[in-house]
């Protein structure tokens, strides 16, 4: 096989990590017709995988998106295992696996003794950089980032990130992919947040400094953005969706990544987290979710 023609023998996808993102990109892989090879590390976390797959299925063959015949060739395209040897027949591998550097690290430089010599290996990190990751492998220029949105299947963007060393026939097969899966792909070059979280953490930062300056009330904020800017949620209510801590930990990765004051944390999100208000997984952020 040569690089310019790798796009078209996709075929066959491992997902490396069966948990919330995981099982999204393995259920449009087998929606679209994929062969698909689901990995995590217990036969509890496979199982809790395909359930929730069976599930969102499901849901589409109620509302009529779906045939029962379409639903059952989708779950019988996917083999889910605890064996990375599974992962042998695989054109391109998606590392879906707990946001953990050393982690991930790990997954990848064991896929060299798995993987065969042609494939491609994407990771969906949210923060860890493309470039470093690309270079734990033996093929730094057949990697890339694949940065899906939650939650996977509905969701329409797949953001690629190139690593320094990502080829061209690399990033023009990921984007095959990403319309095969059905997803509208954009390209961001390697930099913390890439291009749509570093563009959307700030905007929420900043809501969270209006607030903390007492500029507008939590409800004036969100209203403001919607109505004023069409925004289809406020940003209060978009952090605490995304939960404070996480929106902490990647205003930190920015802070770091950039070494600029423009990306601090605001005190109040920091304080916040520090009390234990997370958002709508603690019950409580910029708004209360006690009563739902
Ligand atoms: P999750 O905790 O729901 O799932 C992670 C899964 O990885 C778990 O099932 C875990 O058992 C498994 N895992 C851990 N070590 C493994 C190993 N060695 N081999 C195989 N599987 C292993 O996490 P998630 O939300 O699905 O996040 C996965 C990745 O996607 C992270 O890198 C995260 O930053 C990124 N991401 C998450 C979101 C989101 O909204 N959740 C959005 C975009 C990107």
């Amino acid at each position: 096989m040569t690089e310019s023609n790798a796009a078209a023998v996709v075929q066959t996808v491992g997902v490396i990590g069966a948990g919330t993102m995981g099982n999204g990109i393995a259920q449009v892989s087998a929606v679209a017709g994929l062969t698909v090879v689901m990995i995590d590390i217990s036969d509890e976390a496979v199982a809790r995988g395909l359930k929730t797959i069976g599930g969102s299925l499901d849901r589409l063959v109620k509302k009529d998106k779906m045939t029962v015949e379409a639903r059952d060739a989708a779950l019988a395209r996917i083999t889910a295992t605890t064996d990375k040897a599974a992962l042998a027949a695989c054109d391109l591998v998606i590392e879906a696996a707990t946001e953990n550097e050393a982690l991930k690290l790990k997954i990848l430089k064991d896929l060299t003794a798995v993987l065969k010599p042609e494939a491609m290996i994407a990771t969906n990190t949210s923060s860890i950089s493309i470039t470093k990751l690309a270079a734990a492998t033996d093929r730094p220029d057949r990697f890339i980032g694949m940065h899906f949105f939650n939650p996977v299947p509905l969701m329409a963007l797949l953001e690629l990130i190139r690593g320094l060393q990502t080829s061209d026939a690399t990033h023009a097969a990921a984007m095959e992919f990403a319309k095969r899966v059905g997803k509208a792909p954009i390209t961001a070059k390697n930099s913390p947040g890439f291009a749509v979280n570093r563009i959307l953490c700030p905007m929420i930062n900043e809501a969270i400094f209006a607030l903390q300056e007492g500029l507008a009330t939590a409800e004036d904020i969100d209203a403001g953005m919607k109505l004023g800017c069409n925004h289809p949620i406020g940003p209060l209510a978009l952090a605490d969706m995304i939960g404070l801590d996480t929106m902490l930990f990647i205003m930190d990765v920015f802070y770091q990544g950039f070494n600029d004051p423009k990306y601090r944390a605001a005190p109040l999100l920091k304080e916040m987290v520090d009390a234990g208000q997370l958002g709508r997984k603690s019950g409580k952020g910029f708004f209360d979710y006690t009563a739902k």
